[in-house]
């Protein structure tokens, strides 16, 4: 749709050259969100695209998702193969609800700071515990792991005027044993459940990840993977009926016992 409060679009080449933020500025990435509903108190967008920032970086380290990165190259990303993980970029992306226009457009950072609880590539990135840069509008950068990035339906940390710059994935994350299953109401629903777990080669390591189906990811470590009784023990205790995310796209009680389900399945597969 026509943005009709938008008086100036800024398309800066370099962060040192975004001067004078104001209250009505927006950061603007693939747009799918922004130009899909009226934005009255936005009066000027900055577009991030002309930064140009590449996309997809792989160090020994791991790999660095710009966030400016579409959804649709992190989908055609083959890492080496000792990522065992790097299925898991598509199995997520093909949880998010999308259209071809979506699909083309949408970044990984914008996905991260629209910060919905269906953010398929929150899941992701949380799950791989990757790590967050942002850039305050004044200071040094500061690094934040995904999982403590959004805090809520729709809510983050970021300050105003900061930017997500860009999601690190530990090459020790991306060289696990992963499982995902992702749940929806209806056919081509939004997700009510993405839940993953990831375990080191050698069976230590259990990382549990909820998302979609509460209002921020939760996760769950074990030193190794965990019998089912002692899975179920601790989502319970973590997670009580009222943390799920009640909403049109399932309600808490409907939530949580699929989370229970799904990440019984996941336990099962790993182990
Ligand atoms: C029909 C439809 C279906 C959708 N389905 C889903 C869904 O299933 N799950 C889901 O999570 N979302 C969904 N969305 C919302 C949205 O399209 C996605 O979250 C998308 O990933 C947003 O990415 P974008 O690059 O288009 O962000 P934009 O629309 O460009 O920006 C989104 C917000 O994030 C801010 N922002 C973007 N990048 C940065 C950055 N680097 N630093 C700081 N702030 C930034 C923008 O200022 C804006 O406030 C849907 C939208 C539509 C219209």
């Amino acid at each position: 749709m026509n943005l009709s409060t938008i008086v100036e679009v800024r398309r800066p080449a370099s962060f040192a050259d975004l001067r004078d933020w104001h209250a009505g500025c927006s950061w603007l990435a693939g747009g799918t969100w922004l130009f899909s509903e009226p934005q009255v108190a936005v009066d000027t967008l900055i577009d991030l695209d002309a930064l140009g920032w590449t996309p997809l970086t792989v160090t020994e380290a791991g790999l660095e998702i710009a966030a400016t990165c579409r959804v649709a190259e992190l989908h055609a990303f083959a890492g080496p193969p000792e990522w065992r993980a790097v299925p898991l970029f598509r199995h997520c992306i093909d949880a998010f609800l999308m259209s071809f226009k979506i699909w083309n457009a949408a970044t990984i950072g914008g996905n991260l700071c629209m910060s919905l609880p269906a953010g398929a590539m929150i899941s992701l990135t949380a799950a791989l515990e990757g790590v967050c840069t942002l850039w305050p509008r004044a200071g040094a950068p500061r690094t934040v792991p995904v999982v403590d990035f959004v805090t809520g339906n729709h809510a983050n940390i970021l300050q105003p005027g900061e930017l997500l710059r860009s999601i690190h994935l530990p090459a020790s994350a991306l060289a696990k044993r992963t499982a995902m299953r992702q749940v929806s109401l209806t056919k081509l629903g939004r997700s009510a459940a993405l839940i993953v777990a990831t375990v080191g080669a050698d069976g230590s390591d259990f990382l549990l990840t909820v998302s979609a189906a509460t209002p921020r990811p939760v996760q769950l470590r074990f030193p190794a993977c965990p019998s089912a009784e002692a899975l179920r023990g601790a989502l319970d205790a973590r997670l009580p009926r009222d943390a799920y995310f009640d909403d049109v796209h399932g309600s808490a009680p409907y939530k949580q016992h699929v989370t229970r389900y799904l990440a019984e399945q996941i336990r099962s597969e790993l182990a």
